[in-house]
């Protein structure tokens, strides 16, 4: 008997790592459809480029997308050059991706003065976080929104962006993946949505944190 077409799709397993720091060789990664990886991969040299996008190169997921952090200084610095050697990735930086039924956005931008993609908070932010289409299904930020997994420890403030928190109840994203906070690794639930910050090192740049698996149904 032929199977009814109504049974829901299959929810795509997304595998989410950030901020790698070099150690990208040293992860263990569990199968997934689509790796994600959020920015500080430590692209600041070419030779960096390269391992990372080789080491890529041997992972069986289907899809890679791939955003840079204030630490991928070469995709600041000489774009088209950085973008060029890395070929085993779906590069976004402020645009976005249809991929098996749900819509991803990227952005690398960031609050951290002096590195790659430093924008000041405000108005010169939002302009950035203003791009995130409605329909975006999966966000990935490196900044983290303010309020949520955002602490590097118990003790500290908020470090996350308040323009960037607006966006995401704006655009109300199924997933909000992003890092830069290393002590805010974790996942939670608000607003009918799952955000997770991804760090794979934690706040003395040590690997310490597994990388971070949702199935989201497209
Ligand atoms: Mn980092
Ligand atoms: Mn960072």
């Amino acid at each position: 008997m032929p199977k009814r077409s109504t049974s829901p799709p299959r929810p795509l397993r997304l595998v989410c790592i950030g901020d790698t720091h070099g150690f990208h060789r040293r992860l263990i990664l569990p199968p997934g459809d689509i790796l994600i990886h959020a920015g500080d991969f430590d692209g600041r040299t070419l030779e960096q480029v390269d391992d990372f996008n080789a080491w890529l190169g041997t992972l069986p997921f289907r899809h890679k997308l791939v955003i840079s952090g204030n630490h991928d200084l070469l995709f600041d610095r000489k774009p088209e050059l950085a973008r060029a050697h890395l070929t085993e990735a779906i590069y976004l930086q402020d645009s976005g991706v249809r991929l098996e039924g749900l819509n991803f956005w990227g952005s690398p931008v960031n609050s951290v003065t002096g590195w790659a993609f430093a924008v000041e908070r405000g108005a010169q932010i939002r302009r950035h976080w203003d791009l995130i289409p409605e329909d975006t299904d999966v966000l990935i930020t490196h900044e983290a929104p303010y309020g949520t997994l955002d602490k590097n420890d118990i003790m500290s403030r908020h470090q996350g962006c308040q323009n960037l928190l607006g966006a995401v109840r704006r655009v109300k994203p199924k997933l909000h993946v992003f890092g830069h906070i290393h002590g805010g690794y974790g996942r939670e639930s608000a607003w009918n949505m799952t955000l997770i910050n991804c760090a794979v090192v934690n706040n003395q740049r040590v690997l310490a944190n597994a990388p971070s698996v949702v199935d989201l149904a497209p």
